[in-house]
């Protein structure tokens, strides 16, 4: 069974003035089974530490480590990364012209499983996961996000999870810009990707709104680049409730 372990992890970031410090010592395990979700004000660092695991070049890793089923993930190339089982959906790129999301897809899940899928299961499988969430047949001539709506771009990153079919999936913010019949889509995605059991999932959010449709097992506060407290799905109404006013003195403090 997989186990991601982030363990004090210290992360900076390049800046005009020079490295700035935003992990401050991030303690986190994420088994497979299990779904953690991140929670925490703008700008407290939640983004950076889904760069950081993903080996974003900008994000410099200063002391602590990330492995996954106890091999060094901060060793490993982006691809690397990916192949091990990890899958962040922002290492994948943003915006990728004339390459059609069908080529994309299948490039992507050649690297991961080693081999490229048989054309045609390989057609029969994404119009499955096309049709589940709800993502027109047209989608997959497309270029690769040129002109995705934010909505559009959230499916898409779903679909690769469904096909990639990863250890450990971390998803940044995958419910911002959704409509309610979008999140209602892609929170099934999310929860069919779970319901094997076999995959971790770390949900990083702002928002406590996903969290009506995906219920984690562990929900963690984050302020200040570290997490100040974590708790069951029940922290998630208290967060719902209280806001995060509670944790600014934290977010200061640790600044
Ligand atoms: P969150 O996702 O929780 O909103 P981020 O990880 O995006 O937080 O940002 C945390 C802090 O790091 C913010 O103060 C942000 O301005 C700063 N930061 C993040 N990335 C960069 C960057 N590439 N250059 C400069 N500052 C950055
Ligand atoms: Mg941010
Ligand atoms: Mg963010």
């Amino acid at each position: 069974m997989a186990t991601l372990e982030i363990k004090d992890l210290h992360v900076s970031v390049a800046t005009d003035e020079g490295p700035k410090e935003i992990l401050k010592g991030v303690d986190l395990t994420v088994k497979a089974g299990e779904t953690h979700a991140i929670m925490g004000p703008n700008g407290s660092g939640k983004s950076t530490l889904s760069y950081a695991v993903a080996g974003h070049p900008k994000y410099e890793v200063t002391s602590g480590s990330v492995t996954l089923d106890g091999v060094d993930v901060l060793e490993m190339s982006v691809d690397e990364r990916a192949r091990a089982g990890l899958f962040l959906a922002m290492q994948y790129p943003v915006e990728v012209p004339g390459v059609s999301m069908s080529n994309f897809l299948r490039t992507a899940a050649t690297a991961v499983r080693g081999e490229a899928p048989k054309l045609r299961t390989w057609v029969k499988e994404v119009k499955a996961a096309m049709g589940e969430l709800e993502i027109d047949p047209s989608f997959a001539e497309r270029s690769v996000n040129e002109g995705f709506s934010g909505g559009e771009k959230k499916r898409h990153e779903i679909l690769q999870l469904a096909l990639l079919n990863p250890k450990i999936a971390i998803l940044d913010e995958t419910d911002s810009g959704l409509d309610v019949d979008a999140l209602r889509v892609v929170s099934e995605g999310v929860n069919r990707f779970r319901a094997s059991g076999e995959s971790g999932v770390l949900l990083i959010t702002h928002y406590t709104r996903i969290l009506r449709h995906i219920t984690p097992d562990f929900v963690h506060v984050f302020a200040g680049g570290r997490i100040v407290e974590s708790g069951g799905k029940e922290l998630a109404d208290v967060l719902e409730a209280e806001g995060y006013v509670k944790y600014a003195g934290k977010q200061e403090a640790a600044s």
